[in-house]
């Protein structure tokens, strides 16, 4: 019988995956098959690399089994095709700078063979390059494309297929051993967790998401991104539930707004893969950066004596994650408090979130750092006693995860705690610094 691969890599899940509905409607046996990549797997920090694990093996479980190879995936994909004798490969299509290169070099070596790669289907609810203004130019800045992008709209979800002719009979590698490092603790993953978590959270969070969105101490947002990273549920299935939630509609735009930051910093990407690793705006390239030194490990240990920042560290090595508010305030720390290059702090959290996605996280640094997409006409510093002291009132978050400060009283505890620096002096430094390569 003919066959068919179906080659999961951002999409581990069976519903609302329209690569897998139309494997599976080829009427060919299906082959899941998964590559573990050492060039992302080695890149990978342990929590998101044991979150991954889990994935995979809450994926295996739904099939009944998976096809697992280890190594570069232009050979890899290649070799499986040839022993599975198979007609077609389906995948989600990937526009990330690696991943698109990475495809291009599948689909070479399977083009010797005569297989067709099929790209069906994205990560996104509108995939990069759709949204455009009217002269056909991409978007530069959010507010014009979240508008271009709810109105370009997008498809409904698919059902998963009733039926597929799974067939992992071949050879598998067997997964590497990840330890969750001591003392953290990870969300449950899979599509089901996933599902799970989601409409827990449309039913009984999202009504005040726009008001307590921005409150770390009320864990008010929906914890959906490490789902969304590893597409363990498709931002179309929420998009469709928002439609028709009964929240207040103020909160359920703010959350599909937030669904569309996601999408424009993944069209950023793919249209400048420069990007990544480079000054969106090259301006600020020139800015005088202080070498990451002890100040550096301070801020990674959540050791800086500014009480929001360490907070948001110590959340960070606790859970593999943090809080969107904390992640501007401990990231303009980093820029404009100790002067460091926004790319050792953008490295850093790709390391350690178990939600480290390369658009949104290159993205949210260089918009913190000023090099971004914002356009903003001043240089942002965040005050990180006033930020603390506007978004954790109570200080409940400070004190679940900084616990030398447990019984500190409010009107103490927002102060600096031993600072490694002083902040309103590095404030007017860093202004002094930008001044310098404004007028560029
Ligand atoms: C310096 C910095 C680094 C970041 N790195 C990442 C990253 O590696 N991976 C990542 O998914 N997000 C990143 N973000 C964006 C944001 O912090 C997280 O998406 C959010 O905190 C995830 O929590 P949540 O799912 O509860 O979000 P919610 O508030 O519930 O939002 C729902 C979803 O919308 C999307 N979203 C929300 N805010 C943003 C945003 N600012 N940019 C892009 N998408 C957004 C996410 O997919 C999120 O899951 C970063 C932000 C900053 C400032």
């Amino acid at each position: 019988m003919a066959c068919s691969v179906m080659w999961f890599r951002r999409d581990l899940r069976l519903g609302d995956n329209p690569a897998l509905l139309e494997a599976a409607a080829s009427g060919d046996t299906v082959l899941p098959l998964f590559v573990l990549d050492p060039r992302l797997w080695d890149s990978a920090g342990r929590p998101r690399q044991a979150y991954l694990l889990a994935s995979l093996e809450s994926l295996r479980a739904q099939i009944g089994g998976l096809v697992v190879r280890c190594g570069d995936p232009a050979q890899e994909v290649a070799r499986v095709v040839a022993e599975a004798g198979a007609s077609n490969v389906y995948i989600a299509a990937d526009y990330g700078p690696y991943g698109t290169k990475r495809d291009a070099d599948v689909q070479r070596n399977l083009h010797d063979v005569a297989v067709p790669l099929v790209r069906v289907g994205s990560p996104y609810a509108v995939a990069p390059g759709r949204v455009l203004n009217q002269q056909g130019n991409s978007y530069q800045v959010f507010t014009p494309f979240a508008t271009a992008w709810r109105h370009h709209g997008w498809r409904a979800p698919v059902e998963a297929p009733s039926q597929v002719k799974w067939d992992w009979s071949y050879e598998s590698a067997s997964l590497p051993e990840a330890r969750v490092p001591d003392g953290i603790t990870l969300p449950t993953a899979g599509e089901e967790a996933a599902l799970t978590k989601w409409r827990a959270f449309a039913s009984h969070g999202l009504a005040t998401y726009d008001v307590d969105r921005n409150r770390p101490d009320l864990d008010a947002t929906s914890r959906m991104s490490v789902h969304l990273k590893w597409g363990e549920i498709h931002p179309r299935t929420m998009l469709a539930d928002l439609a028709l939630s009964d929240a207040p509609e103020k909160a359920v735009d703010r959350f599909r707004t937030e669904l569309a930051w996601r999408e424009f910093y993944a069209d950023v990407l793919a249209r400048r893969p420069d990007s990544a690793t480079e000054y969106y705006r090259p301006q600020l390239a020139a800015m005088a950066y202080d070498e990451p030194g002890d100040q550096f490990v301070a801020w990674q240990e959540g050791r800086t004596g500014f009480p929001i920042v360490d907070a948001g560290m110590r959340q960070l090595r606790a859970e593999g994650w943090m809080h969107n508010r904390v992640r501007m305030i401990v990231a303009s720390f980093l820029v404009k408090d100790l002067h460091i290059d926004w790319r050792h702090g953008a490295r850093y959290f790709m390391d350690s979130l178990v939600d480290a996605d390369g658009a949104s996280n290159q993205h949210g640094w260089q918009w913190v750092a000023g090099s971004g997409t914002d356009a903003a006409p001043y240089y942002r510093v965040f005050n990180p006693i006033d930020q603390g002291k506007k978004f954790d009132p109570q200080g409940v978050y400070i004190k679940r995860y900084v616990a030398e400060l447990r019984d500190c009283p409010l009107d103490e505890l927002h102060r600096p705690h031993n600072p490694i620096v002083d902040h309103a002096e590095e404030r007017r430094e860093a202004l002094a610094r930008y001044e310098a390569v404004r007028s560029r």
